[in-house]
């Protein structure tokens, strides 16, 4: 066992397992941006995905596979494009890599790793987004690693891995033992963090997403005027959000349904490692209807819409003044 494990208040294999497999990865992750060029893959849905998405979903699903062999891996990407033949020089540059950290990683074992994670989930998985995002690490801001074990619906664990947030930190929450925090260097100890004790929406601090398409940043600005908030919302991509607002820098996060996309639904793997991180820091979490996440209905919050994160102190106001911008 590493010697600062012993102070987390837990040690079990899982978070054990999922600690050190989101270090490895946002270091890789981190290293691959140093030295690439990134060039971006477009995806169906009109996403960008990089090198550093496949090659992280690659060693975590390589990581459970050897560690807790038999368990179930819900990822966001899949190998399709690879696999074609517009896919090959960056199935080569994947692989060059992960060879840094699985040596005898082929192309063909990159891609059936990466497919370990494009079923649909049974009652207990483990969910991931590579880098979460991935318009942040294109943009050298914010993203995250982000991986979480859910059991009937209710998330257990969830890690966050975000190389940009206090010079690259691992925030780690356990249901029932609070969320913690370590630099990847580990140069200190493991520190608890608690949400902020704000209770007023005009000293509130507001976080969003950067990308427009993926909130509503006018409904956002309507509803700071309701609550009368001075300062205005802070954009942060990433589920880094979740762990500012868990280390009490920030006080509110929303989530909107952006106006291009107003069906849409959130991600499991957006949602899971976060939500976590900010319940067990005193946090409160729920989609926009007030109501509890709900992670037992395949790959999306099928039965949510949009989030709405607080420092608890401050939800019964947000929501509120939702219903009120909503009306
Ligand atoms: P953020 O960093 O806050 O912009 O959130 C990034 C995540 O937003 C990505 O991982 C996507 O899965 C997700 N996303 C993509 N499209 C939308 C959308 N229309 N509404 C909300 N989230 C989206
Ligand atoms: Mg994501």
């Amino acid at each position: 066992m590493h010697p600062m494990m012993a102070l987390l208040p837990f040690s079990s294999p899982e978070s054990q397992f999922a600690i050190n497999a989101v270090r490895e990865a946002s270091l890789l992750a981190r290293r691959i941006q140093r030295e690439m060029v990134t060039g971006a893959l477009t995806k169906d849905d009109r996403s960008p995905v990089t090198v550093a998405d496949f090659a992280v979903q690659a060693l975590i699903a390589r990581r459970l596979a050897e560690q807790l062999p038999g368990s179930t891996l819900i990822g966001e990407e899949a190998a399709d494009a690879l696999r074609l033949e517009e896919g090959l020089a960056t199935l080569d540059q994947i692989t060059t890599f992960l060879r840094t950290a699985i040596s005898d990683a082929t192309p063909e074992e990159v891609c059936n790793l990466i497919d370990r994670g494009s079923g649909e989930p049974p009652a207990t998985y483990w969910t991931l987004d590579p880098i979460d995002g991935t318009k942040g690490f294109l943009r050298r801001e914010q993203y995250a690693v982000a991986l979480a074990l859910v059991r009937d619906g209710k998330v257990e664990l969830g890690v966050l891995g975000c190389p940009e947030l206090f010079d690259g930190s691992i925030y780690v929450a356990v249901r029932g033992k609070g969320t913690w925090t370590q630099p990847f260097d580990e140069s200190q100890n493991w520190r608890q963090l608690h949400v902020s004790a704000r209770n007023s929406g005009t000293a509130a601090r507001i976080l969003r997403s950067v990308e427009k398409a993926h909130t509503n940043v006018d409904e956002i600005g309507q509803l700071a005027a309701k609550l009368g908030t001075t300062a205005a919302p802070i954009g942060m991509d990433s589920q880094a959000k979740y762990a500012v607002l868990a280390a009490g820098e920030g006080d509110v996060l929303l989530r909107l349904l952006s106006p291009s996309r107003p069906d849409y639904r959130e991600k499991i793997w957006d949602q899971a490692a976060g939500s976590i991180v900010i319940e067990e820091a005193g946090g409160r979490i729920t989609d926009l209807d007030g109501r509890p996440l709900d992670f037992s209905h395949g790959r999306t919050l099928a039965k949510n819409r949009g989030i709405l994160a607080t420092n608890a102190h401050l939800h019964h106001a947000v929501l509120a003044a939702l219903r009120a911008t909503s009306a």
